[in-house]
Order: structure tokens, then sequence, then C-alpha cells
């Protein structure tokens, strides 16, 4: 047999710590490896599987969208890619979306549509851009440079430079470091990587009227939070505020490598314009079948109204192994992006987890992070919970 950690090891570049798991298929909201073990799956792939695996309708919309034919450039229109605009459009309420090959990528054109915005306005290219601390929003040049995680950045500076960070949920922060060059905010909506923190209500509707005020383009990352995972189609609707751009990726297509931004109208007539920005693959037939099958599932079977449902539930259990384990400090979290804090490193109770039949991931040495598939049922929840309960007993 094969031995597929010793071939990765020897031939992968070493950026990640890999868990000693060989996964080969999935069915529903379970996964299996190589020796046929079986796993319940509180991960999602990094929050990208929403809507589970071996999912009949998604796979034959690709089957057939593949024997039609998968890729034929930007140069052209083709019909999955003006139909999957006018969905993304619609289920977002923004007027005109980009499509990307990934997260990292609709941040860069998220910021390179601010510059341009404000470049118009002024003529200069003089211009900062407000992150927050403990941000996460991607590995390329530019996203890094707007990636409050220092760690992350170092080796790799200078990074596009004119970033400010200011502290996440505090508003008088952004406040002093906003000035009349500043084109734009860029913040998630509900903090993944960096630990599972949602947004203060008073914070996002301040830093709203703050950029109305001063004229500054309000950027909300929702790549991880998006698309129905806190329970509402996109997080920000729960708080009543509406960004200027919008970043998408993870869940919206469901296991194929898709990414996109979305603006307002006043947005995309004031900014980018033919030749200022462009990608060989993005929006390519296959990957928008794949967005319009994933958004046609969402409405028709009402995936943030499930998530919903079922959030109290998914708290409830979380809490009650909270009230058990006093090495638990914290549970916090929104719809299905959940965080259990510990006083202590969480990587033995992941493995642990993994010896149980669970997979769930941090966000941060001592934060579990859990962004189950969205079709996740109660059932699953309490076998979740058996398990979790065993792995924080023995570990
Ligand atoms: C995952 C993630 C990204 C980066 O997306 P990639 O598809 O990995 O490039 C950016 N922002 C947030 C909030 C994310 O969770």
């Amino acid at each position: 047999m094969t031995d597929y950690m010793k071939l990765g090891d020897e031939y992968i570049l070493h950026t990640y710590n890999r868990y000693p798991i060989v996964l080969e298929r999935g069915e529903g909201v379970r996964l299996y490896d190589d020796k046929g073990k079986e796993y319940l799956d509180f991960a999602a792939g990094i929050a990208v599987y929403a809507l589970g695996y071996g999912n009949k309708d998604f796979n034959d919309a690709l089957k057939a969208q593949i024997d039609k034919v998968m890729h034929t450039s930007n140069l052209y229109y083709n019909e999955p890619a003006c139909l999957a605009a006018k969905e993304v459009c619609e289920a977002s309420k923004m007027d005109r979306v980009f499509f990307t090959n990934s997260g990292t990528e609709a941040i860069e054109g998220a910021i390179k549509t601010a510059r341009k915005y404000a470049y118009l306005k002024d003529g200069s290219t003089d211009h900062n851009i407000i992150a927050m601390e403990h941000s996460f929003h991607g590995r390329s040049m530019g996203a890094l440079s707007v990636t409050g995680n220092a760690h992350y950045r170092e080796a790799f500076e200078p990074g596009i430079g004119n970033v400010r960070f200011a502290s996440f949920n505090d508003l008088k922060s952004v406040r002093e470091l906003a000035d009349r060059k500043t084109c734009a905010v860029i913040m998630e909506t509900v903090q993944g990587e960096g630990g599972i923190y949602p947004s203060d209500e008073t914070f996002i509707r301040g830093v709203r009227e703050l950029c109305d005020d001063m004229g500054i383009l309000l950027i909300l990352d929702e790549i991880q939070c998006g698309m129905g995972r806190t329970g509402y189609m996109f997080a920000w609707e729960k708080y009543g505020v509406k960004p200027d751009i919008v970043t998408m990726a993870k869940a919206l297509g469901n296991g194929v490598p898709v990414g996109a931004f979305a603006v307002t109208a006043e947005v995309a007539d004031n900014s980018m314009a033919p030749g200022d920005h462009g990608t060989t693959y993005g929006g390519n037939p296959f990957a928008c079948a794949a967005i319009l099958e994933v958004l046609r599932q969402y409405r028709e079977r009402d995936i943030a109204g499930h998530v919903r449902a079922l959030t109290p539930v998914l708290e409830g259990a979380l809490d009650e192994l909270k009230d058990k384990y006093e090495f638990i400090k914290d549970r916090r979290g929104a719809g299905f992006m959940q965080a259990l804090e510990l006083d202590r490193p969480c990587a033995p109770v992941i493995a642990k987890a993994q010896e149980n039949g669970l997979l769930i991931i941090s966000a941060g040495a001592n934060i579990i992070r859990m962004v189950p598939p969205l079709v996740i049922e109660e059932g699953d929840i309490r076998d979740m919970k058996e398990r979790l309960d065993k792995a924080l007993s023995e570990s």
C-alpha cells in the first residue's frame, strides 16, 4: 500500500503541519479515511463544504457542466457566469460582482477597487486603509498586508503600505486612525482565524456611520462568516448594516475553488473600468455552475433558516460542555461558527477528538473552532457532543 503521508511529506512544500489522517471520501456530514474510519465532520474543510458531501444535485450539476465546457475565459460571455452573477447580487443585495478563484483574490480585488475609487475622487495615490488587529484576509501580498496577525506578515514585509490597524470592537481606535486619505475600512463581520469574535452591534454600526460621514468605503470580509453560516445569508444582515464591498469564498463553491467580491452600483460606477482587473479562470463556466447550484439549494432549502433554527441546540450543547469542564473558559460565536476557548493548548483535545471520530479545528493555540457543514441535524450535534465530551475527559 502507498504511504501517502510519507509521499506528501516528501513532495508537498512544508507550509502546513498536517494531522495524520488521509481523507478519502465523504457522505453527508461524515468523512472516511483510507482505512475506512468514519469521522463526524465539524470542520467542513474550513467552513467550505456547507451542503455536505455526496450532495447528488450538486454533483450532477458539476458533471453536466463538465460535459458541456469547463472554461472559456472572460473574453466571452458564458451562461453559468451570467446567471450566477445575478444570483450572487440578489443574495447579497449588491449590484455587481467579480468572480475569483479564492478568498485571497477576492480581497485583492476589493482593495484595488477601493484604491481606484479614491484615486478617481482626488487624483492622488496616497490613500490609506484601516484594518483590524487579529484579522485574517489571506496570504497574497495585498491580503497579507491587511491581515492583523503580525506573525503571518513579518518575514514578508514590506507589504502594500499605508495600512493602519485598529482594535476590533473598539470604535474609538478606528475613529482615531481615520483621516481624509482613508479609502477603506476592511474587517470581518465575525473574525474567524483570529479566534471567532463577532462584531459588537454598536461597533459595526459605528464603523458604518463613520465611513458614511467621511466618504470611506466599508469592505466586509464574509469569506468565512457569510453564506448562511451565522444564520443569515450574510452576517451583516443581523446588524442592519450593509458594506460597500463584500468578499466571499469558502462555502460559495461548496468545495469548488471560487471566490467573489461584490460592490454597490455607486462603487461599480466610480472605480474599476475595462483593463483595470482580470483573471483567466475566475468565473469560468465550471466554477459558476457550482455557485449557481449552491445558491439554488440555499434558496430552496432555506439553509440560513436551518442554521438559525439549530443554533440554540448547538450553543446549548457547547454550553453544557463549558459548564462541565473548568478548563473551558468561554463559548462564543454566531450560528454555526462557534469557539470554545480553553485555558490551555487545544491541540491535545483536537487529537483525542480525531481518535474518537470527530473533526474539529483551532483558531489560535487555545481556541477550538467549529464550522460544520450547514446541513447538520440535531442528531449530529448530539453525536458531536458525545465525542467531544469523551475527548475533553481524556485529554
Ligand atoms: C479563508 C479566509 C480568507 C482567505 O481565503 P482563501 O480562499 O484561503 O484565499 C480570507 N478571509 C477570511 C475571513 C477567511 O476566513
